[in-house]
């Protein structure tokens, strides 16, 4: 086992936790699980996790009620801030300024796109989750179902529940131990990850109904507009698994998910299946994330967006 992280929390007495912005399984899992591994293990300490407030779907044990979504500064500043699931500092904005005054920050992650903010940290970018790379770094007998539960969050979403390349029989054989914890996976796995609102499948259900083939079908392309989103009284988390379903298509190679932000502003979500790398091209606009799953923000004509993005997906065909 690495003492890295456990090392750092031991020589700190107030500890704060963030993830990156838009918080998702593996953020809200790595957060939660440290979070009450440091309560459980190190009851004198001070610990606080910062997060943007998640979607409910993420809501599967009871600390992530104890999410604090106001960035408001301790009155002593932090002796340590962990960063996990976090590529870039401009993906914790919100958290920036607590970061950069604790003395100092810890960085746990598995992006291959991380920016090597922090002085300190463990970066596994073959990794399958921030989740799996936290199990390697506490003991194993400390963790309690709960705990458990969180890491068990994190790796079942970013391995689309054990089936992308980058889950490995160590993932598998970590997930066993979490079973052994008691992890409840049908419950976790249904209510998490596969249940659907009324609205989001109405909504799913008609940009998969609008999507586009491109590249002689090799790449798919849809948009949900903030029209859309208010047609079907949706909001936009609630666009979350649709770039899944559109991944799904046969015989594409890639799948572009556009979401409308604001005016002039889209979130992309970039998808492969083995032959293109999309972090790099969403790298090309400024985001980044792994070889077969990454997004970035554009601003500006959409349209234009998706002509230079489908060119660069061509080149790599
Ligand atoms: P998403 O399409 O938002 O589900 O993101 C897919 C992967 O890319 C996730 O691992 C994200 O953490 C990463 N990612 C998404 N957007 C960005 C961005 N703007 N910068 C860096 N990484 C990103
Ligand atoms: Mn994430
Ligand atoms: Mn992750």
């Amino acid at each position: 086992m690495n003492r890295a992280l456990l090392n750092a929390v031991e020589a700190a007495d107030s500890i704060g936790l963030t993830g990156h912005i838009h918080p998702d399984g593996d953020c809200v899992g790595s957060c939660l699980a440290l979070y009450r591994y440091i309560k459980r293990v190190y009851p004198e300490k001070t610990v606080r996790v910062h997060l943007e407030l998640p979607p409910e779907n993420l809501r599967v044990a009871p600390s992530f009620d104890e999410i604090e979504t106001e960035f408001v500064k301790p009155e002593r500043p932090y002796d340590l801030f962990v960063v996990l699931d976090c590529s870039s500092a401009e993906r914790f904005e919100p958290a920036k300024e607590l970061v950069e005054d604790a003395t100092n920050v810890f960085v746990i992650d598995h992006h291959m796109t991380n920016t090597h903010f922090a002085n300190d940290g463990v970066i596994l970018p073959n990794a399958s989750s921030t989740c799996e790379v936290l199990f390697d770094l506490i003991d194993e007998d400390e963790i309690d179902n709960e705990i458990a539960t969180w890491l068990y969050l994190g790796i079942i979403h970013d391995t689309g529940v054990f089936k992308y390349p980058a889950c490995t029989e160590h993932t598998m054989n970590i997930a066993g131990k979490l079973l052994s914890k008691g992890v409840v996976a049908q419950r976790i796995i249904d209510d998490s990850f596969y249940r659907k609102t009324y609205e989001q499948n109405r909504l799913i259900g008609d940009a998969v109904t609008r999507s586009v083939l491109m590249l002689d079908g090799k790449m798919i392309y849809s948009v949900v507009t903030l029209d859309d989103l208010a047609k079907f009284g949706a909001q936009r988390k609630d666009t979350e698994g649709l770039i899944d379903q559109l991944r799904l298509t046969k015989g594409i190679e890639v799948a572009v998910f556009a979401r409308q932000d604001d005016v002039d502003t889209y979130k992309i979500s970039m998808r492969a299946i083995d032959k293109v790398n999309v972090a790099a091209i969403c790298a090309e606009f400024g985001g980044g994330g792994h070889m077969f799953a990454a997004g970035c923000t554009v601003k500006g004509d959409l349209a234009d967006a998706i002509t230079q993005i489908a060119a660069m997906v061509m080149l790599q065909l």
